[in-house]
């Protein structure tokens, strides 16, 4: 039982973080159960019910990360992604880097895509810096405007129920580590990293 956590976990569509005993797997919070249930040991989404004695507890920086994310979205009143207020129409699960992030139930984020011919059950950054399963389509537009498209991002389920790829947690991670990041977010250096192309990100990720 997990009866200290704020209500805002139950509000949310759905809340998932890493365990903290590493091992990569996911815990999704059960407002039903108040505890966490961890991911299936093979293919993905999660158990349905409590496993009784199991002890898996998230990290305690991706759990105060998804409190802060409600409380910023709460604060704020609207999500200037999809325009959408409500913590329901919301939900916390790892970014490419591990970090609890906040995606909308109705707007993919075109940052999470599936492998180039939607096979596969497993998550892949739609990133330049992505692996070789990601492939980019490059377009102009009427003003000569540069775009490259890495298809469209996952619907919400998929997200929520499917793990990472390795190798492009394995970029993110020499991304982060790389000392030219500083003391910023690495998304703000993948930012740059993208901005010094020319090249815009189609559909623009906020
Ligand atoms: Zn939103
Ligand atoms: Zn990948």
């Amino acid at each position: 039982m997990n009866a200290i956590l704020p209500k805002s976990l139950d509000d949310f569509w759905a809340v998932v973080v890493y365990e903290s005993y590493g091992g990569g797997t996911r815990l999704l919070w059960s407002p039903e159960h108040h505890d966490w249930l961890p991911s299936n040991a093979y293919g993905s989404g999660f158990v349905r019910m409590p496993v009784p004695g199991y002890e898996g507890r998230p990290y305690d920086d991706e759990l105060s990360g998804a409190i802060a994310l409600a409380d910023e979205l709460l604060r704020r009143r609207i999500c200037q992604r999809c325009g959408l207020s409500d913590l329901e129409d919301h939900f916390v699960a790892p970014d490419v880097f591990g970090t609890a992030a906040l995606y909308c139930l109705q707007q993919p984020d075109p940052r999470v895509v599936s492998s180039f011919g939607g096979t596969g059950t497993r998550k892949h950054w739609g990133s330049r810096l992505g692996c070789a399963s990601v492939r980019a389509k490059y377009f102009t537009d009427r003003d000569n405007e540069r775009y490259v498209d890495y298809g469209e991002g996952l619907v919400a389920s998929h997200v929520r129920d499917w793990e990472w790829c390795a190798r492009c947690t394995g970029a993110a991670g020499n991304v982060a580590c790389n000392p030219e990041v500083g003391d910023r977010s690495p998304w703000d250096y993948v930012e740059e990293v993208e901005g010094k192309t020319h090249i815009r990100r189609y559909p623009y990720a906020l």
